[in-house]
C-alpha cells in the first residue's frame, strides 16, 4: 500500500476487478464504512475462493458449501487477508455489493452510501495484528478521501441476517489504532502529494545540491539552498526517516509563511502552497 488512492483505487495493492458493482446514486454520498468477515470454505484461510466468489468464478464442485453460494453476485471494495495482504475488487466511488438488504439510521440499502471491507476471518477466532494495522491505515485514508461519518459492522445494519464481523472483532482496539495512526498516515499522504505536485510542476530535482550545502546550520538551510531544495532534500527525507523509525513527528511547525515568501515570484505554486499549509495543520492535530 502506498497511502494513495487514485480514481477510487488504493495504489500498490492487488487489484482484481469484480463484475459485481454498479453506480452509486448521485444523491447519496459515501458516509459509512462497513466491516465484514468472510472465509471460504467457512473457517478456512488462505485459499483463492473469496477472490473467486467476488469475481463470479467459484466452482460449486470444489466444496459442498460452495454449491450453496456460487451463484451469489457479491463483492466488496477490499478484502484483507490474515497476513495483511489487501485486495481491491471495486473502486471506492462505485457501489460494491457487500451489505445486501440493510438499514442504517433510517436509510435502506447501505451499499448505496458505504464502503465495504471484508476481513478474512470468522465469528469464532481472533483477527490478526496485521489485519488490524492494515485496516486502521486504510480507514484513515478513506476518512480523508471520502466523507465517512460512521463505521459499523455488517451485523449492525442487517441484524436479523448477519453476525459478522463477529464477537472476536476488537472494536476498541481498532478505533484506538485509527486515532493513533491518524497523524502519521495523513502526514505520509501529504508528503506524497507534495512530491507529486512538485514533480508535476517540474520542481522536483533529479540531482542533489552539493554536499556542503547540507552542512548549513541555518533554519531552512537558507544560506545554502533554495526553499524547494530544502523541502525536497532535507525536510521530506527527514520526515520519512522519522516515520520509518516510528519516532514522534515534530509538532506544530509552520513552513507555509517561509514558502509563501520564498515562492512569491514563482508561477503555478498555489496548489503546492496549499499542500504545505495543510502539512502545517497536520502537525498541530489538536488545533
Ligand atoms: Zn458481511
Amino acid at each position: 500500500m502506498s497511502f494513495k488512492i487514485i480514481n477510487g483505487w488504493l495504489q500498490n495493492v492487488k487489484h482484481v476487478i469484480s463484475p459485481f458493482y454498479n453506480e452509486r446514486p448521485i444523491d447519496k454520498p459515501i458516509s459509512l464504512l462497513v466491516i465484514h468477515n468472510i472465509s471460504l470454505p467457512p473457517n478456512q484461510y488462505g485459499g483463492p475462493y473469496v477472490e473467486q466468489l467476488f469475481t463470479g468464478q467459484l466452482d460449486p464442485k470444489k466444496h459442498p458449501y460452495f454449491a450453496t453460494i456460487y451463484q451469489l453476485q457479491v463483492s466488496s471494495h477490499l478484502f484483507i487477508r490474515r497476513n495483511g495482504e489487501i485486495i481491491q475488487f471495486v473502486p471506492f466511488d462505485k457501489r460494491a455489493w457487500h451489505a445486501g438488504q440493510s438499514q442504517f439510521k433510517g436509510q435502506e440499502n447501505c451499499n448505496d452510501f458505504s464502503i465495504g471491507i471484508e476481513l478474512e476471518g470468522c465469528d469464532s477466532e481472533d483477527f490478526t495484528e496485521q489485519q488490524y494495522q492494515q485496516l486502521a491505515t486504510v480507514t484513515v485514508l478513506l476518512q480523508q478521501s471520502y466523507s465517512i461519518v460512521d463505521i459499523v459492522g455488517h451485523n449492525d445494519i442487517a441484524p436479523e441476517r448477519k453476525t459478522d464481523p463477529g464477537p472476536y472483532f476488537n472494536w476498541q482496539y481498532y478505533l484506538n489504532l485509527i486515532s493513533e495512526k491518524r497523524q502519521t498516515v495523513l502526514t505520509i499522504n501529504q508528503l506524497n502529494q507534495i512530491e507529486d505536485e512538485m514533480q508535476k510542476r517540474m520542481l522536483w530535482q533529479t540531482t542533489p545540491p552539493k554536499a556542503d550545502a547540507f552542512l548549513s546550520q541555518e533554519p531552512f538551510a537558507i544560506d545554502t539552498m533554495e526553499a524547494l531544495e530544502w523541502l525536497q532534500w532535507i525536510f521530506i527525507p527527514r520526515m520519512r526517516a522519522l516515520i520509518d523509525a516510528k519516532t514522534n513527528l515534530p509538532q506544530g511547525f509552520a513552513l507555509h509563511p517561509y514558502f509563501e515568501e520564498a515562492l512569491k515570484e514563482q508561477d503555478e505554486v498555489s496548489q503546492l502552497l496549499l499542500l504545505i499549509k495543510q502539512l502545517d495543520d497536520l502537525s498541530s492535530p489538536t488545533k
